[in-house]
């Protein structure tokens, strides 16, 4: 089915030009088909393409199954158009003529309770209006963290489809977090933040200081989700506890495995529904740093593994990451689709200047 749909025409002194540079570039995304008459149909997850050149211009119709699936989709788009043609180019969507909307993956959220969960973790209890769409099996979310002191700006659609994120003094500090519990009837999500105090950021510092009525904003979700095997491994710090528990609590009754929760010490230990068949092992790390151990490392080495039906997924600091990655990959010869690896953090260095989307797989 596909329900939504959008056009464009691009005023172009060469479309053949352009036509033909947008098949090349979206070719690799999807499946393409270049017909007879002239027209091609490119076909993609989130939904299809249709090219057709017109004298003096490009005419492109999108049709996707959602309204979400339509914004990415007609974002693909607008960039590669852009890229071939320049930043100067303009051209409007059908629907889409003002640049005051926001993107239909954007919401804004209010803080509705702040629960202290553990010295270093602090659940926000947020609301915000149609999460629907982030009730999924994508386990993160991008939080758009305000500036202190600072009416925050945030993201708009442009004419192009493209989306225009705020910049300078109003612009919010983006954090990955996960989705910990969400109640679309409620309207509520739960995120559960690491307070790092020592060596703050503004998503922890956001935490610390949170109090019913603070704004913030959320777009996504994304990461995907976890798909079990009759064998699984969960490995991580606490800044993957949240989405080792949603984990855990979601994994069929007759699930089997093991996972691994470096934090702290046994203060920090949080109560987590699991399948009989799955063993938590809490680690801890005492008066050491966070993210200076080989605490994960070390516990996935000493693992009896299955030789087949099984599925590894860690998330830890950045050093971490790469050792267990690099021995899931050449010690225990773990295929791609056996395992998922993604650093969550990274010691010395702030999320805006490290990207984990670099660090995962
Ligand atoms: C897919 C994904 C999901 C995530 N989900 C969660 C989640 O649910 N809850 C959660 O708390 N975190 C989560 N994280 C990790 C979180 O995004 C990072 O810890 C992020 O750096 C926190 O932002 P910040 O503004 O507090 O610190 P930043 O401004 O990014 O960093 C400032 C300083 O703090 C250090 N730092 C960052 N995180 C930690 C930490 N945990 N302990 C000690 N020092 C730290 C940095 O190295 C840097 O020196 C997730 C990350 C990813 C990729």
């Amino acid at each position: 089915m596909t329900d939504f749909t959008t056009e464009t025409r691009v005023e172009t002194a060469a479309p053949e030009a352009m036509h033909s540079f947008l098949c090349e570039r979206l070719a690799v995304h999807g499946r393409l088909v270049r017909r007879p008459d002239g027209t091609s149909q490119l076909d993609f997850d989130v939904g299809s393409a249709l090219l057709r050149n017109e004298a003096g211009a490009l005419r492109v119709e999108l049709a996707s199954r959602g309204e979400v699936d339509l914004f990415y989709l007609r974002v693909m788009l607008a960039d590669h158009i852009i890229e071939q043609a320049g930043e100067e180019l303009r051209f409007t969507w059908s629907g889409l003529g003002s640049e005051t909307a926001a993107p239909p993956n954007f919401r804004l959220m209010t803080v509705r309770e702040v629960t202290p969960l553990a010295p270093h973790m602090r659940r926000l209890t947020l609301v915000g209006k149609a999460l629907g769409w982030f009730d999924s099996d994508d386990l993160h979310v991008r939080l758009l963290i305000p500036p202190r002191d600072v009416e925050p700006e945030w993201p708009r659609l442009a004419e192009t489809g493209r989306v225009i994120w705020p910049q300078g003094a109003a612009k919010p500090a983006i954090r990955k977090y996960t989705i910990r519990r969400i109640d679309v009837a409620a309207g509520e999500v739960d995120i559960d933040f690491v307070v790092h105090a020592d060596d703050a950021g503004p998503g922890s510092d956001f935490a610390t200081a949170a109090r019913r009525g603070d704004i913030l904003g959320m777009t996504g979700p994304g990461g995907g989700g976890f798909r079990p095997a009759g064998w699984n491994l969960l490995a991580g710090d606490e800044t993957a506890l949240p989405a080792i528990a949603r984990i855990l609590e979601s994994l069929p009754a007759d699930a089997r495995g093991l996972a691994f929760v470096e934090v702290q010490d046994e203060n920090e230990e949080l109560p987590i529904r699991t399948p009989a068949g799955m063993e938590v092992r809490w680690l801890h790390r005492g008066k050491a740093a966070p993210g200076t151990t080989d605490l994960l490392l070390d516990a996935v080495r000493g693992v009896d593994w299955p030789d087949k039906d099984r599925y590894a997924w860690v998330g830890c600091e950045f050093q971490a990451f790469k050792q267990i990655r690099s021995y899931l990959r050449k010690d225990r010869g773990l295929g791609r689709d056996e395992h998922l690896a993604v650093a969550y953090w990274r010691r010395g260095e702030n999320e805006d200047s490290f990207s984990v989307t670099k660090h995962r797989h």
